[in-house]
């Protein structure tokens, strides 16, 4: 879970206005990355840009950095919190109870694969239930081609 929390509406720096544009751009964004119906997102954009609310959910942190810009460009001041262990869609409960107790842990930056043995090294495939979690990472290994 993703949250993008307003702490300050600065009309100074706002560099579009709040009618049309921003109010649409708003609503698409959060249709695609939310998870709430039309009507509901419709509702919320409202109340953000009545300033009635001042937080939105997001299940994933993708699209999360396009709606603070259009937030931005509005004059607010976004921070965005993720928690990262609901983050990741975890391929199994045992993986994630695993990386809640430190023995796996997730690249910060673009490496061999997403997760790593700390000290020691990075894995292509959950070891509980099989599942490929090598992710963006740019390593090669194929499991299917070394059989
Ligand atoms: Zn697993």
């Amino acid at each position: 879970m993703v949250k993008l929390k307003i702490i300050n509406w600065n009309d100074n720096n706002s560099w579009t206005d709040w009618s049309g544009h921003a109010k649409t751009q708003l609503i698409a964004r959060m249709k695609e990355y939310g998870s709430l119906p039309l009507t509901k997102t419709k509702r919320l954009v409202r109340q953000v840009l009545e300033r009635e609310c001042f937080e939105i959910q997001l299940p994933k942190i993708e699209g999360a950095e396009g709606l603070r810009h259009v937030l931005e460009s509005l004059g607010a001041e976004v921070l965005i919190e993720s928690n990262k262990n609901t983050e990741y869609g975890f391929c199994c409960s045992r993986f994630q109870e695993s990386v809640k107790e430190g023995k796996f842990q997730h690249t910060d930056v673009h490496d061999e694969t997403e997760w790593f043995i700390p000290e020691w090294l990075h894995i292509y495939f959950c070891p509980f239930c099989g599942e490929s979690i090598k992710g963006n990472g740019f390593g090669t290994y194929d499991q299917d081609g070394k059989r």
